[in-house]
């Protein structure tokens, strides 16, 4: 099987199936740290085009966006278990695209003690 390190630049760019899911704003809870996902979604990230508005900037404007490498893919236990790069790393199949799209608030309509209301638990998180 090919490991991460086997990847070019390139081919590690293109795992990434664009379909926004870490993108989301993860809620966790202090006690047993489990992370809840919600529908809510960074200021950056345009719905139109399922991207970041800001990639180039994206780590220095967010520090919570952790730019996935080679080297740190397998401790980011948060990323959504259907993320490409997830189901590489634990060798399952990738499954279809489910961009989120259309489904999506910004954090700039949201207040921070409503994000609890905006919990999820989609199927293809
Ligand atoms: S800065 Fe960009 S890549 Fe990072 S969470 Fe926001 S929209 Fe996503
Ligand atoms: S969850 Fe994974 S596959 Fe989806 S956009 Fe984020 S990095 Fe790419």
């Amino acid at each position: 099987m090919k490991k991460p390190e086997d990847y070019t630049e390139e081919e590690w760019e293109a795992i990434c199936n664009r379909c926004g899911k870490c993108c989301l704003i993860k809620l966790e809870d202090e006690d047993s740290g489990e992370i809840y996902y919600t529908d809510v979604i960074c200021r950056y990230f345009d719905e139109k085009t399922c991207s970041c508005t800001e990639y180039e900037n994206r780590c220095m404007l967010v520090p919570e966006c952790i730019k996935l490498t080679k080297d740190n893919v397998d401790k980011i236990s948060w990323m959504p278990a259907s993320c490409a790069y997830r189901c590489l790393f634990e060798d399952r199949p990738r499954p279809a695209r489910q961009p989120v799209s259309g489904r999506v608030i910004s954090e700039t309509r949201v207040e921070e003690d409503q994000l609890e209301d905006h919990i999820v638990d989609w199927d293809d998180l």
